[in-house]
C-alpha cells in the first residue's frame, strides 16, 4: 500500500554472526515487501553486507546500510576487533560487553538524522526501548532463538523449578509448559541474574519481539506465549529463506571464501545423496587440540564422509594449516574422504546440497532453522547460551535429531573442551548416517 511504501525501519543487531545474519535478512524482507530499510553495524562489518545491498538496490529494493564506530578505546580492545568471532578470553567479552551501552549517543543521532517509524534492535541493547521512545516510535525486540526457548526460560524464572534439586546434575522437570522437559541446573547459565532482568524489562515496554521461527515448527510454543503469557511476538522465519540465489546464499557473513564455495560444492556433487555428515559449531566456538582430536578419531572410525568446519584460537590467522592441530596423518588418511574447511563455509549452500544427510551442530538457533529448512536431520552437541534448551527441543520435540550426549557446560569465550570423546562422536555418527540409510532403503 501507499503507506508501506513510506515506513522507514531501523535494524541494528549486535555485532555477532549469529544476530547479524538473520537481522539482515529481516531487513531485506521487510524491503522486498515494500518497506525502507536501514541496516546499521560498525564499518569492518558492513563489507560482509555490501554486495549483497548494492544488488539489492539495483533490483529497486529500498535498502541501505549505515554505520557506527566501534568504541575500541573506550572499552580497551584493539581497533582490529570487528565481531563476537574473535573473542578469545573472558576478558575480551567483558569488554565486548562494555561496548553495549556505548552506542546509545550514536544511534541517537542516526534516528534524529532519518526519522524512522521503527526500530528493531538487538535483546542486548536494552536501552533502545527508551531511546525510540523519546522519537515517539516503537521498539521490537530481536532475540534470534525460539519461542519454545522463551517459554521455557519464562518458566524457570517464574516457577524457580532448579531450587528444589539438590545438584546442577539432578533433573527438574520445566513446570507449565506444552511438552514434559527435563533440565538441569548445570545448563542454566551463570550471567547476573540484573543482567537479563534488565533486558526483560526493556522488551516488556517494547511493541514485542520478532522471531526468526514459524507456527508450524512451534505451534504450542506460539501459542503458549501469545495467549497463555500474553506477549507479543511475531513469527517471521526462517528468514535464511530470504536467501533465494546462490550468490544470496554465498554472501552470508564472509565474501571472500569463493574459492571454499567451488571446493565443497565440487565435492560434494561427486558424493551419493544423502551421504556426507556436515560439521559445525557456529561462529563463535574455538576448540582445543585435544577436543578437536577426539572429533577426529571418532569421526575416522565412523568412516563417513565429511564437510568439518575446524576454528581454533588460530585459525582467524590466513594461513593456518588444519595439520598443526589435528591428529598426525588425519589429513593424509581422509584424503578424498572429507573436507577440513577452516574458520567459515557457505553453511546453507552445504545444508542445502542432496549429498548432505546429517549435521553434527552446536544447536545455535540459526544452525537449527537451517537444518530444519534444508530436511536434514541433526547430530546435538550442545556448548552455551540456549543451546541446551535448542537440544532438547530438537530430540524431544521435533524428534529429528540424537544427541552426542554433552552434559557439560561451556565458557563460549574459552576453549572447548567437553567430556565428548571418540565413541561417542563416533556412535552418534554411525547412529544417525547409518539409521538415513535404512530409511532411504525403505522409501526405495
Ligand atoms: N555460519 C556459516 N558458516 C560457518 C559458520 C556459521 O555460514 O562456517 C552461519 C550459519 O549459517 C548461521 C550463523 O552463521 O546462520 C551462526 O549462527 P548460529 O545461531 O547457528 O550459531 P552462533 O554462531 O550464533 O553460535
Amino acid at each position: 500500500t501507499e503507506q508501506q511504501q513510506n515506513l522507514h525501519i531501523f535494524f541494528f543487531p549486535l555485532m555477532a554472526h549469529g544476530h547479524m545474519l538473520p537481522m539482515f535478512d529481516i531487513a531485506r524482507l521487510f524491503a522486498t515487501h515494500g518497506a525502507k530499510s536501514t541496516f546499521i553495524t560498525t564499518p569492518p562489518n558492513a563489507p560482509l553486507f555490501s554486495t549483497k545491498i548494492d544488488r539489492d538496490r539495483s533490483l529497486g529494493l529500498d535498502i541501505q546500510i549505515q554505520t557506527i564506530d566501534f568504541p575500541h578505546s573506550q572499552v580497551g580492545l584493539p581497533e582490529s576487533f570487528s565481531s563476537s568471532k574473535s573473542i578469545t578470553s573472558p576478558e575480551m567479552a567483558e569488554k565486548f560487553v562494555k561496548a553495549f551501552a556505548l552506542f546509545t549517543n550514536d544511534l541517537e543521532r542516526l534516528l534524529q538524522l532519518h526519522r524512522p517509524h521503527c526500530l528493531v534492535a538487538d535483546m542486548f541493547f536494552p536501552w533502545a526501548t527508551d531511546l525510540a521512545s523519546r522519537f515517539g516510535i516503537p521498539r521490537l525486540v530481536f532475540h534470534g532463538t525460539s519461542l519454545f526457548y522463551l517459554c521455557v526460560d519464562h518458566s524457570i524464572r517464574a516457577h524457580q523449578p532448579h531450587r528444589h534439586v539438590s545438584s546442577d546434575a539432578e533433573p527438574f522437570v520445566v513446570p507449565d509448559v506444552p511438552d514434559r522437559i527435563e533440565l538441569t541446573r548445570g545448563v542454566l547459565g551463570d550471567d547476573p541474574e540484573e543482567f537479563w532482568e534488565e533486558i526483560r524489562e526493556s522488551e516488556a515496554k517494547s511493541l514485542g519481539i520478532l522471531a526468526n521461527t514459524f507456527y508450524e515448527l512451534e505451534p504450542n510454543y506460539v501459542d503458549h506465549y501469545k495467549n497463555k503469557l500474553g506477549k507479543k511476538a511475531w513469527e517471521i522465519g526462517p528468514v535464511s529463506l530470504c536467501n533465494r540465489s546462490v550468490n544470496d546464499k554465498l554472501q552470508r557473513g564472509e565474501n571472500q571464501h569463493h574459492h571454499q564455495y567451488h571446493r565443497c560444492l565440487s565435492w560434494l556433487d561427486s558424493q551419493k545423496p544423502n551421504s556426507v555428515l556436515y560439521i559445525s559449531f557456529g561462529s563463535e566456538s574455538h576448540f582445543s587440540r585435544a577436543q578437536l582430536g577426539e572429533i577426529a578419531m571418532g569421526l575416522e572410525a565412523s568412516r563417513v564422509p565429511f564437510i568439518w568446519v575446524v576454528r581454533t584460537t588460530s585459525s582467524s590467522e590466513v594461513d593456518t594449516n588444519a595439520d598443526d592441530f589435528l591428529p598426525n596423518g588425519f589429513r593424509e588418511r581422509n584424503e578424498g574422504k572429507g573436507l577440513v574447511i577452516i574458520d567459515w563455509a557457505p553453511q546453507v549452500l552445504i545444508l542445502d546440497h542432496e549429498a548432505v544427510g546429517g549435521f553434527l551442530t552446536h544447536c545455535g538457533w540459526n544452525s537449527v532453522m537451517e537444518s530444519v529448512c534444508a530436511g536434514v536431520p541433526m547430530i546435538t552437541w550442545p556448548l552455551y547460551a540456549e543451546q541446551f534448551y535448542n537440544e532438547k527441543f530438537v530430540n524431544e520435540v521435533l524428534r529429528i535429531g540424537v544427541r552426542v550426549g554433552n552434559e557439560d557446560w561451556c565458557s563460549w569465550t574459552d576453549e572447548i573442551n567437553t567430556s565428548v570423546k571418540r565413541d561417542k562422536v563416533e556412535r552418534a555418527v554411525v547412529g544417525l548416517m547409518r539409521e538415513e540409510e535404512e530409511k532411504k532403503k525403505w522409501r526405495g
